[in-house]
């Protein structure tokens, strides 16, 4: 067996890559051959032109030729972030969220925000973020934009920019973001103008501005009527925040469900967080699970940046793991994604835009495990489907963007953090190098932000 780090791409010409086990789930088109006990099977790939070519059972591979024996190694589509915050990452050092919790969060984002974000400091930190994923072997984001008034514009316009510098590299989506009650007025149809002449999604958080999620947001039908007759005038998907809480009186999920039946919308729906969905009485979390089956919603949950912020109170050990009902929502059919969210910002101090990481976190937090099943589908091909782009699947005629883990399993998947995997885009090795953290001087130069006691509002939700 060829040690790991002696295995070499080839620079030109066809290849194959022989004995590659890939997940059932991450593969299109499979070949006749038997799963493993992880669901996954050994193929030899050939890789020709910058595609996939050929997938054919493992040994099929023709003796000579160029090829590359990856000996059972694991081999995956290169992964997709499908709800992150491109813009708002990297600002740890300049304006740390003061006590941890969601209300600290969204005052510190809208200081750090107010007072820091014109064109260069957006650009220098949502690339450095792109240069990161990049480097982990992320193929395609969607990240939602802070649109607020004297926000929107600039975002964009860097998103835009951002967009056409990476073609091929890193496909993007963009989603403008706003507590839902900015739909109260005239700024919300220019905004949805904005993202429909940038090719975006529509968004929003159902909750109401500089209030938590739960709180008086009496008009939540009419405000999403309005945010679904925008959407659909333009034919423009929704991607909301919704119910990012452990209080179980926030339920907007329903309602979201329920607008988008009553508006008969004909667009994506997607819904981020749904935490507290898993708090309610389990005959309500039925009944809205099946809205939302019969909406066509999809839903992602947001694991790493749950755990962090959900149940979060000074003084006191959290108690639960802040996920939404993931295997009920899949047990009905809802098409499920488990995605980033933020990085080192006041939402979540941590991160590093790696999917790899994500996965690995999300099948502890949620048990995707014993068996792991289609676990890995929730990180590819199903965040895949919601951004409509065909990546995060190993088919034939696909572009071959494609990981390899000195892992035989998924168990070795999940254990080893796989700093060492190989990247291959368009055919060849990637090479590129995590961006150095000193590149990110201007940030912590610019730190003046001067609470370091938790702002009255937090402190209240901590009381409370
Ligand atoms: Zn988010």
């Amino acid at each position: 067996m060829t040690p790991f780090k002696s295995l070499r791409i080839p620079e030109t010409g066809a290849y194959w890559l022989r004995e590659a086990r890939i997940p059932e789930c991450l593969l299109s088109g499979a070949p006749p051959a038997a799963a493993d006990g992880d669901g996954s099977l050994l193929v030899d790939l050939l890789i020709e032109g910058g595609k996939i070519a050929a997938i054919a059972p493992a040994g099929s591979a023709p003796v000579g030729g160029m090829s590359v024996d990856l000996a059972g190694r694991h081999v995956w589509p290169m992964l997709v972030d499908v709800h992150t915050h491109l813009d708002k990452g990297h600002v740890v050092d300049r304006t740390p969220n003061p006590d941890g919790s969601f209300a600290g969060a969204r005052d510190a984002t809208s200081y750090d925000r107010e007072r820091f974000w014109r064109h260069d400091d957006v650009y220098r930190r949502m690339t450095f973020g792109l240069r990161c994923a990049e480097a982990h072997g992320v193929s395609a984001i969607r990240t939602h934009l802070d649109s607020h008034e004297g926000q929107g514009d600039i975002s964009w316009e860097v998103f835009r920019n951002v967009r056409e510098e990476w073609k091929g590299r890193i496909d993007l989506q963009a989603v403008g973001l706003f507590p839902i009650d900015i739909y109260r007025g005239p700024y919300g149809v220019h905004m949805a103008n904005v993202v429909a002449r940038s090719g975006g999604i529509m968004g929003g958080v159902t909750r109401a501005s500089g209030q938590v999620h739960g709180e008086n947001l009496a008009d939540i039908d009419m405000l999403l009527d309005t945010v679904f007759r925008l959407a659909g005038e333009r034919g423009l998907a929704v991607d909301l925040h919704v119910d990012e809480t452990g209080d179980p009186s926030a339920a907007t999920l329903r309602n979201v469900a329920e607008a988008v039946l009553r508006n008969k919308f004909r667009y994506s729906v997607t819904c981020g967080h749904c935490c507290s969905l898993a708090v309610q009485d389990e005959r309500e979390v039925e009944r809205t699970i099946g809205l939302v089956a019969e909406a066509g919603i999809s839903v992602v949950t947001l694991p790493t940046v749950n755990m962090y912020l959900q149940d979060r109170v000074a003084g006191r050990t959290p108690r639960w793991r802040g996920v939404t009902v993931v295997k009920e929502l899949r047990a009905k059919g809802v098409r499920v994604a488990v995605a980033g969210d933020n990085c080192r910002d006041a939402f979540y101090a941590y991160g590093d835009h790696d999917m790899l990481d994500t996965f690995r976190q999300a099948v502890r937090i949620l048990h995707l495990d014993h068996p792991h099943g289609d676990a890995p589908a929730l990180v590819a091909p199903e965040p895949a489907a919601i951004m409509a782009n065909g990546h995060g699947v190993v088919a034939k005629g696909a572009p071959a963007r494609l990981i390899v883990f000195n892992a035989r399993s998924l168990n070795e998947i999940v254990s080893r953090p796989h700093s060492d995997r190989l990247l291959i885009r368009d055919g060849r090795a990637l090479a590129c190098e995590m961006p150095d953290y000193a590149e990110l001087e201007f940030v912590r130069a610019a730190k003046d932000f001067p609470r370091t006691a938790p702002t009255a509002q937090a402190a209240q939700v901590a009381a409370e």
